[in-house]
């Protein structure tokens, strides 16, 4: 079958891309192995209640509606915030030894805490700050810079640039600047740009959580790309991408069927979609992954001593990042409590019915994991869960046993994923979460009709990816008439 556009991958980026590409009347079809969509956002049954996996946080919010890149990206996919069923947070923090800092979806909230905590820092912040704001992330060609030396230029307490590194780096760094190779793990780094973007999105903008998870836009996508003419297959794994005189000219399906088309886009992965061309990657597999204990919730998360939308906790004031030496890194990592979220006004019954679940997400080694065999890992699994009970207890969080009795759980977690969950369910190569640190902004990778979305394009999270998607369809496809 020929189509003019081919998208390998129906997670946030793969399903934006085919959507707004069908919009506008192109032929495309959209190629996903599993048979769910969302990619890492998809969604999962855990004791008969439907998670979002995947989801602490959908970014970019704006009470509105209609500003900021989560406006514009609606729009474009002809969608509003009412469709989302849209609930903002209520607060949530940084936790580090000597100091905590909360925040809000109003940005002058968190500029008032920090003059309040670190009074002689608050020019630099605001210095800082408005760096932040005049630097466009839509830059493509803009070279890899230290984000850490440019914050240390206006921050002088280690402590307060620590604590604002710490939530930027869980929510986009894939590891590093340049090779991704931090020079110590201790004093970790990430590219300016994508800093700015994911800073912009954590304390510029705001967090805010669909009612009722990711799956009602995912499947809203797959309708209009269906009512648009395009087609998408689910279950349809690309095991190879043909290619002739530096163009690619099919995919081939892992049943063996080919499909032709004028262009591709790819979210697999630049590593993997080089695997798919049978080459040698031009660039290194991203080192960031993460396990995530999730407990299932019968009540509100504030009853056992979560009243934050999401807390990122630090054990030491030093904060580090990157792949851990054991399976996962115990010293720091990421709350969630996805019932946290404020009602949506006339909404409230639908909206917050369901006290949701609270999530543990540490940092974790791919190559750590894979190495144990499967007696070796569900010991590891039961020794992971009772180190992430045990930072919840640290940070007052105690998870008890249902019923009340005061006893705790001796595996207190319904669920509990690793990076071998992430790699089967994603695929990407040492299931990297926010993919290779090297990335390429204009999309352009290996072939001349071949375009690479999604993390290793530049954009991180969901709305990142989302935008992703949309921008490398505007930018390859519709701006030049295909
Ligand atoms: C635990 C966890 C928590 C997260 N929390 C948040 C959060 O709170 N907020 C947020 O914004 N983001 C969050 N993210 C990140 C977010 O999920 C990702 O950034 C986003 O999903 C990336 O989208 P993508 O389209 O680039 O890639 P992916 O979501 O990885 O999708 C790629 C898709 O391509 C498919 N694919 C790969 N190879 C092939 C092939 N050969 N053939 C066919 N299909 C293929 C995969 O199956 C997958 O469905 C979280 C991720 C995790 C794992």
């Amino acid at each position: 079958m020929a189509f003019d556009v081919v998208v390998i991958g129906a997670g946030p980026s793969g399903l934006a891309a085919a959507a707004r590409l069908a919009h506008f009347g192109v032929g495309v079809c959209l190629l996903e192995a599993h048979t769910r969509p969302g990619g890492l956002s998809s969604w999962h049954q855990v004791k008969g209640r439907e998670i979002s996996s995947g989801l602490h946080a959908l970014t970019n919010y704006r009470p509105d509606g209609r500003s900021g890149p989560l406006g514009r990206l609606l729009r474009q996919l002809r969608l509003s915030h009412a469709d989302l069923a849209l609930r903002p947070q209520i607060r949530s923090s940084i936790r580090f030894p000597s100091a905590s800092l909360s925040f809000t979806n109003d940005p002058e909230y968190f500029r008032s805490l920090v003059a309040e905590s670190f009074p002689g820092e608050i020019g630099g912040f605001d210095r800082f700050r408005r760096l932040v704001a005049d630097t466009d992330e839509g830059e493509l060609t803009l070279r890899q810079t230290s984000a850490r030396d440019i914050l240390a230029a206006h921050i002088k307490d280690p402590l307060l640039a620590d604590m604002l590194l710490c939530p930027v780096m869980f929510y986009g760094n894939p590891g590093g600047v340049g090779d991704g190779n931090d020079a110590a793990r201790q004093a970790p780094d990430m590219d300016w740009l994508l800093f700015c973007v994911t800073w912009k999105c954590v304390f510029e903008s705001g967090f805010a959580h669909p009612a009722h998870g990711m799956r009602p836009l995912w499947e809203a996508l797959i309708r209009r790309i269906r009512e648009n003419g395009g087609e998408v297959r689910l279950g349809a794994e690309v095991a190879g991408l043909a290619s002739e005189a530096g163009r690619v000219t099919a995919v081939r399906l892992i049943s063996g069927e080919e499909l032709t088309g004028k262009i591709f886009f790819s979210s697999a992965g630049a590593v993997e979609t080089a695997a798919l061309l049978g080459q040698e990657p031009d660039r290194p597999v991203g080192g960031v992954s993460v396990a995530e204990g999730v407990a299932l919730l019968d009540g509100p998360a504030s009853e056992i001593g979560m009243a934050d939308t999401v807390i990122f906790y630090s054990f030491s004031n030093r904060f580090s990042y990157g792949r851990p030496d054991g399976l996962v890194g115990e010293g720091n990592g990421v709350i969630c409590a996805t019932g946290n979220y404020a009602p949506i006004p006339g909404r409230a019954a639908e909206t917050n019915a369901d006290p949701g679940c609270l999530k543990i997400t540490q940092l974790a080694s791919f190559p750590a994991w894979s190495r144990l065999d499967a007696d070796a890992y569900a010991a590891a699994k039961q020794k992971t869960a009772a180190g992430m009970a045990a930072a919840l207890a640290r940070l007052k969080v105690e998870l008890l046993a249902k019923g009340g009795s005061g006893h705790k759980r001796v595996a207190p977690f319904d669920d509990l994923f690793t990076p071998m969950t992430l790699r089967r369910y994603a695929r990407h190569s040492e299931a990297a979460l926010y993919g290779s640190p090297v990335k390429t902004r204009a999309g352009a990778a290996f072939r001349d009709n071949l375009f690479l979305i999604g993390a290793d394009q530049g954009f991180q999270g969901i709305v990142g990816a989302m935008l992703s998607g949309v921008a490398m369809a505007n930018l390859h496809v519709l701006k030049k008439n295909l």
